[in-house]
């Protein structure tokens, strides 16, 4: 078998880190082509020695000349800054691009893999909320495959396996509600940052952490299963489901629901997503029904949660709404992560930043890409004094 040739952006992160455990455990299936990481040059140096990839790429600001010595012992050339990044990206000497970018960031290296005719298996969710039409045209024309990482949209593409597209009356995304699931709303203002970061069933960066406590990660959810499956937002609900068991359903017309269960461990759908259409075995535990008991639906309450309800209003503004979105909820969230804001304040700057945002119908990256800026300027410099009052 030739291995396939796989590169990992955001190598050193939750899912990056997880997706080399699965490659390794496949020996010499899998050749790692490119490794990056932000700042934590001392753990991908130790990734490098494991994996042995052809160069590496750090886009933080991190002290060069020791390191370049460190790599280039082991025969890695090492890229330095986003441009390199970009410039990997646009390699086509690779089969699959792990993007596990976390941000913003992710956009642009999601948009270069895919014009260099490279397939892309997508953490980054960000790629997609920002520029969800761009990007699915631009795999359709270059014939490229996105396959989805996070394990909502796995459990999806894996139920519409054999299915047509037209048979589908609505998708299901659960969520678990996060650690909060159970608190009053007037107790939310007081939660700590420990508290939020501490994810009842999954364990995740901090981005995506605090996301899943305001379950504005479930609303990007939305618009990230909007454009990998062409479906309405009418036609995508959320369910709440405490376990993580079920990763998310599909219901077809006749009124039938597939659903895609296992235990809640991101190893399950990377390893679909870098073995597709193929399943390797993988042994991240098994679901035992004699413990799997009660397992709970509910709606959720979009009063309680307004990073939700945001969300589908962005989706359904359209053009540039769903990256202002996505930026002010980057800006509120590191907000929230030094201390500068509480935990309710999030969804009040997300909401303050649409409404200030003059939508901008079929922008092209470049409007994109502004309005991102536009929206982490005015959070950061009108919004936040603002609220300061
Ligand atoms: P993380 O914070 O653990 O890792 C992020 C990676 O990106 C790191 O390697 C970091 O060095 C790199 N990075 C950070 N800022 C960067 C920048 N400005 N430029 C270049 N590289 C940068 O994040 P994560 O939890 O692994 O999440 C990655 C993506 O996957 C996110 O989009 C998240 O929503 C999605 N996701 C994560 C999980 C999970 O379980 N962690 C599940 C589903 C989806
Ligand atoms: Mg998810």
């Amino acid at each position: 078998m030739v291995p396939r040739r796989v590169s990992v952006w955001g190598a050193t992160g939750s899912i990056g880190c997880q997706a080399l455990e699965v490659m390794g455990r496949y020996g010499e299936a899998f050749d790692v082509v490119t490794l990056t990481t932000h700042r934590r040059a001392d753990f991908l140096f130790e990734q490098a020695k494991r994996f042995c990839p052809e160069r590496v790429v750090i886009t933080g600001d991190v002290e060069r000349g020791a390191w370049e010595k460190a790599f280039g012992k082991l025969g890695v050339t090492v890229g330095w800054g986003r441009e390199e990044l970009l410039d990997a990206a646009s390699r086509a000497d690779t089969d699959l691009v792990v993007n596990a970018l976390v941000g913003g960031v992710g956009l642009e290296a999601t948009l270069r893999t895919i014009e260099a005719g490279v397939s892309v298996a997508l953490a980054n969710k960000e790629t997609l909320v920002m520029a969800g039409e761009i990007v699915s045209s631009a795999a359709k024309e270059r014939e490229v495959s996105i396959l989805p990482v996070d394990s909502e949209h796995s459990a999806i593409f894996q139920c519409l396996q054999g299915e047509d597209v037209g048979s589908i009356r609505r998708l299901l995304l659960t969520a678990s509600g996060g650690p909060f699931l159970g608190r009053d709303r007037s107790a939310l203002d007081r939660v700590t940052v420990e508290e939020a970061l501490a994810h009842p069933n999954w364990s995740m960066g901090k981005k995506v952490s605090i996301d899943s406590a305001t379950l504005m990660n479930k609303g990007l959810e939305v618009i990230e299963a909007h454009w990998f499956f062409g479906i309405e937002p009418e036609r995508i609900e959320v369910v709440i489901h405490p376990q993580s068991i079920v990763h998310s359903m599909v219901e077809f017309v006749d009124g039938s629901i597939k659903a895609q269960l296992g235990v809640p461990d991101m190893r399950v759908p990377i390893s679909y997503a870098l073995t597709y259409p193929e399943r390797w075995s993988g042994g991240y535990g098994w679901l035992d029904f004699a413990q799997t008991t009660n397992l709970g639906f509910s709606p959720p309450d979009m009063e309680k949660w307004p990073a939700l309800r945001l969300a589908y209003e962005a989706l359904e503004m359209g053009g540039t709404a769903p990256a202002v979105l996505n930026a002010a909820d980057e800006v509120a969230v590191d907000l929230f992560l030094t201390g500068q804001i509480g935990f309710l304040q999030i969804p009040w700057i997300i909401a303050e930043a649409l409404e200030r945002h003059e939508v901008v119908s079929n922008p092209g990256l470049d409007g994109i890409l502004r309005a991102d800026g536009w929206t982490r300027e005015i959070v950061l410099n009108e919004i936040l004094s603002h609220l300061r009052g």
